[in-house]
């Protein structure tokens, strides 16, 4: 008998007849004897129509009022759940974020989980309850409701197996598992049985949208074991079967031992770019640019600086796509008056596509590879960043697709 957390994303909740496998599925777990906690997303596409509601009154929505409206889906889902387990002959018992409580910080439409109360929940399982938590949303210390960021149930997961010290955590979505890359991008992609929680990592911080990176930072930090696996399967399979399959984050890198240099290919399409040129090439610059674009809380993902002979310097940052005209706005009302550059402009049709693998720290000409293959494709290459176990380059947004494609055959990751 197990603690076990399972976690059901959009796709996999997108229909009362998917909600009514879900139940089934769940049920088949209960029936073996594990205590399960379920944490769902809300319905597919009800999160963007939910946003897009608020967009219809407000352009820029307030962010609290945002997050009141985009966290409605998931409280939609745990109902419904929570109804078709019990029509199940099952005990089931759904809860908002604010009623476990899933403490967040109140930085709302992106807030962090700061403690979870494992109690009611406990008592709940102990007591042979199923128990239905949302996905995506909190609470702020001031009793405001709060959401974790687009994908953010992945978090709500993992950090609820976190506090409850859940065996394992189950993250079932419309996929069979990590992939080489995103398998609509390339339909040749290959199912990994294992990543390691450092690759997993580095894809879900470079744009892989399988799991939110928060759930990876959770899932490392309290070493919650986490398994991603298909919810469109019978939900009678056979258990024994379903606990092994999918891909499993381990914390082994032994593991890998076998593995390709590279395990993967992510790519992101949600970051803009910004160019500051002819800026005075002087010590504090970097501060002055960059000092008011973190007060105003937006965060900075590649930063490139570059000085030419004329004693001036051009520095260009890459920053999230929503947050690209806030960015300008800071840049010409705040820090140009200081500043005085010769120009600032920007681009929002960029992508950045990377190659990630921990085989990387002993093999060389990775880099060469990768920029080889680029440039037989025509590719140009604007921005280049690298880890120990990782390279990006940030790229023109309409070869994303090719860049993927070039890149996984040359690495060898297809298909065998
Ligand atoms: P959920 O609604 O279950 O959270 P998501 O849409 O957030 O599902 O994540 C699953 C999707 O992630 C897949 O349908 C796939 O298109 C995409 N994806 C991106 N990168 C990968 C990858 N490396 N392996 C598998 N799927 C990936
Ligand atoms: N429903 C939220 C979203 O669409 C959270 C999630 O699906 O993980 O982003
Ligand atoms: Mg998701």
């Amino acid at each position: 008998m197990a603690l076990i957390v399972h976690k059901y994303g959009g796709t996999s909740m997108g229909s009362t007849e998917r909600i009514k496998n879900v139940a089934k599925r769940v049920a088949k777990w209960h029936a073996a004897g594990h205590k399960v906690a379920v944490v769902p997303s809300a319905m597919s596409g009800e999160t963007n129509r939910l946003i897009g509601l608020a967009k219809e009154i407000q352009e820029q929505p307030d962010p609290r009022e945002l997050d009141m409206i985009a966290s409605t889906g998931e409280q939609v889902s745990v109902g419904l759940l929570s109804m078709a387990l019990r029509a199940l002959g099952l005990e089931a018992v759904s809860y908002a974020g604010w009623q476990v409580p899933i403490k967040t910080d109140n930085a709302y439409t992106k807030a962090r989980i700061e403690s979870i109360d494992d109690q009611r929940i406990l008592a709940d399982m102990n007591a042979g309850r199923v128990v239905i938590i949302t996905g995506f949303q909190g609470v702020d210390p001031e009793g405001n409701i709060t959401t974790l960021g687009r994908g953010g149930s992945d978090t709500s997961a993992v950090a609820v197996a976190a506090a409850i010290k859940a065996d394992e955590c189950l993250i079932y979505t419309d996929v069979d598992g990590v992939y080489t890359t995103d398998p609509r991008v390339e339909p040749n992609a290959r199912r990994l049985d294992v990543v390691t929680f450092e690759e997993m990592l580095e894809m879900a911080s470079l744009g892989s949208k399988i799991l939110q990176i928060r759930s990876v930072e959770f899932a490392g930090k309290y070493k919650v074991k986490t398994r991603v696996l298909s919810s469109l399967t019978d939900p009678l399979m056979p258990l024994e079967e379903e606990m092994h399959s999918g891909t499993l984050i381990t914390f082994e890198e032994d593991n890998t031992m076998e593995q390709a240099v590279i395990s993967g290919i992510a790519f992101n399409r949600d970051e803009a770019k910004i160019t500051l040129r002819g800026v005075p090439d002087k010590p504090g610059i970097a501060f002055q640019i960059l000092g008011p674009i973190s007060e105003a809380n937006i965060d900075v993902d590649m930063i490139i600086q570059n000085t030419s002979l004329d004693g001036t310097t051009d520095f260009s940052f890459t920053v999230h796509r929503n947050e690209y005209k806030k960015a300008l706005d800071v840049l010409n009302t705040v820090v140009q008056p200081n500043i005085h550059a010769k120009e600032i402009s920007g681009d929002d049709k960029i992508c950045k596509v990377s190659a990630v693998g921990i085989g990387m720290r002993s093999h060389v000409g990775i880099a060469s590879l990768m920029f080889r293959s680029l440039s037989q494709e025509g590719i140009n290459i604007q921005m280049i960043s690298t880890s120990e176990i990782k390279i990006s380059v940030v790229i023109d947004d309409k070869y994303m697709e090719l860049a993927v494609r070039a890149l996984h055959k040359a690495f060898d990751l297809e298909q065998v």
